[in-house]
Parts: C-alpha cells; structure tokens; sequence
C-alpha cells in the first residue's frame, strides 16, 4: 500500500473535491480496497485514520474572505473527505471528476434539475422514476419548463429528446427495476445537445458508473445502499466537467441543502463496508429471487441479477452489481399486507440498502404504478437461508389467511 507516513497531506481543501489519481485508494485497484481507503487522508503519527467530524458554522477568517474555508453553508474538511472518496468510487479512471454531498438525495437531485433547467427549456424524465423526482415536475412546469416523460423499459425517453435540455435516467428504476440502456440514450442526448443525469441510488457505483457511460452527472441517495445503515440520510452529485460542478456547487449554497457534518462523516465511515455490502446484498437478493420462482402465488417477479429478468440482457452488459432490491405481486392489498405482517425478521419499512431486511407495499403511498399487491423488498447483508426461511414462512401465513 506504499509508505504513507511520507506522503504530503494531500487534502483538497474547499474546490469541489478532485481527487487524487494516486494513492491507497486510486489507481488500479479492487473495490473493496478502494471503498476502505478512499478520501481519507494520509497517515499521520497519532492522528485517526478518519479524522472526526468537523462542527463548524463559522471559520477563523481574517482578512480577506478567501478559502479552503470561510462559511459552514459553502465548505467543510468533513464533506471535502466525503467527497473525495465518492468522486473515486463513481469515477476511479477520472481524475477529475468531483462529487458534491447534500442534504439527502432529493438535494441532490433538485439542485442538478433546478440549477442546469431555466424557464422554455425542455426536460425529459421517467414516467416511472422516484415519486418525488416525479413531484418536482409539477414545480418545474409552473417555472415554465417543459416537462416530457416516458417509460424507463426499452429506452422509451429516447424519441423525446429532441430540443431538450436535460435529460433524465433512472437506472435500475425504483420500484419497477426497469433498466434503460445509459449508453445509448447519453449519446442521443449529447448529439441533440442536451446534458444527461442518471440516478444512481439503485445500482451504487459499485453496480455502475453512469459517467463512464456517458452520462454528464451521476445524482444519488446516499441514505440507501451507499451509507446503507438506515440511520442518515445524504445525496450527492458527481461530474467530470468543472463548469457544472461550480453550478450545482453555487446551487448547493444557494438554497442551503447542506449535509451535517455527523451525517457526512458517518457516511464516510460507513464506506469502508460498502463493497462488503453490496457483495452480500447482491448474493442474497439473487437467492431470494431464485427461491421466490417457485412460488406460485408470487408473480411479476423482478431482480435484474436474475438471469430470467427482461433486464437482466442489458443490466449485465452496463452493471457489475445488481443491487438489493428485489420486487414482487401478490393477489391482492390484503394478502400482501398479511405477508408482511407475518415476516419476522423484516421490517416493515420504506428505503432499502440497509445492513437488515427491510419491505413494504409500495401502493400504499399511492403515486407508483403498482398492483395492490406490489411488494418492494430491500435484502439485507444476514444470511440468505434466514431471508429466505423468513420469507417463505410469512407467505405460507399470509396464504393461511393468518
Ligand atoms: C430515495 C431515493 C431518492 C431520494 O433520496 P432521499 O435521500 O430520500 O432524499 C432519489 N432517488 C431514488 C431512486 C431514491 O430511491
């Protein structure tokens, strides 16, 4: 791992945090490694290997208010380490890509849609991307933006891009898991001259990295899988191209969608596990979704890792993790609330990507597309045979009418 006790400290202080090239955690090296060792700084005799979260609104700031840091709305050394570690897991090949972290996911992803989209310009969304990305539609159209929206399933955005503006992907959607082909619809955009964002929250950038795909930024949840504990919530925006970085950063200060220090530090540590994670997550949503094929109650079983899944084609050529997802329809509202009354180990609860099982109807906030019977079932990193015990045992209730 080289000599790191005689490096400089290489801490980008303030910019949006580029990142080293070199280095424990860049260059060519695994995943795992990387998720351990990215953004932190060089060892230090008797400094922590995490320096601690910075709680700071003002800095000491004499003379002239020039950075790294001046104000706790525009810089923080916590985000910078948060920041720095995102920007090379989404883009190990590309140093200059740089990450921004926000508030939560949604101040992520109205900062890209609302700081890149002025009134007459046009955008295309999913139809069935995250509720209330679908939301902030309506606030777009009333500042006078064009809003298009089609399907994720075959690259359906695809003949809408025409003249606009900012196109929008949602790769594996969520909940219906639809894939798109990133690749392709980036290029159309690009060659009609229009910017494209992927959301990233289902797959993590250890399931796919949009910007090599072509996408202009990368926008995620980090309260998901990323961080993956269930307990903060965080967003951020990763970009190649410093202009929109500087944009979405001036956006960021603007409206004030600023995460906690606690929260981004808590999100850094959190890292050092993630490959660990998803690994384990994706095992086991791979065998909850093998052992629900053989239950006939079960239809419009989905999991792009599945190689039976309409996805699965294009999901393995773009993705290298198929995430924790899983989703499934029983008969009716009642039936499926029966099942997930009767799951023991699983909470009944909304996200996913948490270290525990986790499931819900997802009609129940209305606003998707979904059957009644809709189940949308975030795996956990405990063993599969458990998950997949507690599973079928709250079907076999829920099929006793218990
Ligand atoms: C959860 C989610 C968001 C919003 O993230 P928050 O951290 O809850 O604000 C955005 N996109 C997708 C796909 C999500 O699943």
């Amino acid at each position: 791992m080289g000599d790191g006790h005689s490096r400089e400290d290489g801490h980008t202080a303030g910019g949006p945090a580029a990142h080293p090239a070199a280095g424990p955690a860049g260059g060519d090296v695994g995943d795992s490694t990387r998720s351990v060792h990215a953004g932190r700084p060089p060892a230090r005799a008797y400094e922590p290997s995490l320096p601690g979260p910075v709680f700071v609104s003002h800095y000491h700031l004499p003379g002239e208010p020039v950075g790294p840091y001046t104000y706790g709305r525009d810089d923080n050394p916590t985000w910078d380490g948060l920041e720095s570690a995102i920007a090379q897991l989404e883009a190990p090949d590309d140093p200059d890509a740089s990450t921004l972290a926000f508030a939560s996911g949604m101040g992520a992803v109205s900062a890209v849609l609302l700081s890149q989209v002025s009134s007459g310009d046009a955008v295309v969304l999913p139809s069935d991307c995250y509720q209330t990305t679908r939301a902030l539609a309506d606030r777009l159209r009333s500042y006078g933006v064009e809003v298009r929206m089609a399907p994720t399933a075959g690259d359906a955005q695809l003949p809408l891009i025409d003249g606009a503006r900012l196109v929008w992907l949602e790769s594996p959607s969520n909940p219906d898991l639809d894939v798109c082909d990133i690749r392709r619809l980036a290029d159309a955009a690009h060659a009609a001259g229009a910017l494209v964002a992927v959301d990233n929250t289902l797959a993590t950038p250890l399931g796919q990295r949009p910007l090599a795909l072509g996408a202009d930024f990368s926008v995620s949840s980090g309260t998901k899988a990323l961080s993956g504990h269930g307990d903060l919530l965080i967003g951020y925006v990763t970009t190649r191209d410093p202009e929109l970085a500087a944009s979405v950063r001036l956006w960021r200060k603007t409206i004030g969608a600023i995460p906690g220090p606690m929260e981004a530090w808590l999100a850094h540590r959190s890292l050092a596990t993630f490959a660990l994670r998803v690994d384990r997550q994706a095992e086991n949503a791979l065998a909850l979704a093998e052992a629900l094929r053989e239950r006939p109650e079960v239809s419009e079983l989905r999991y792009p890792g599945l190689p039976t899944d309409p996805s699965h084609a294009l999901a393995s050529a773009q993705m290298r993790r198929f995430g924790s997802v899983v989703s499934f329809t029983l008969p009716d509202q009642a039936y499926a609330e029966r099942f997930l009354g009767a799951l023991r180990m699983t909470a009944e609860a909304t996200s996913f990507g948490s270290v525990q099982c986790t499931a819900e109807r997802r009609a129940r906030w209305g606003g998707d597309a979904v059957a009644p019977g809709f189940v949308r079932f975030s795996v956990g990193v405990e063993d599969a045979r458990d998950i997949v015990a507690d599973v079928f045992q709250a079907l076999d209730a829920a099929a006793a009418g218990e």
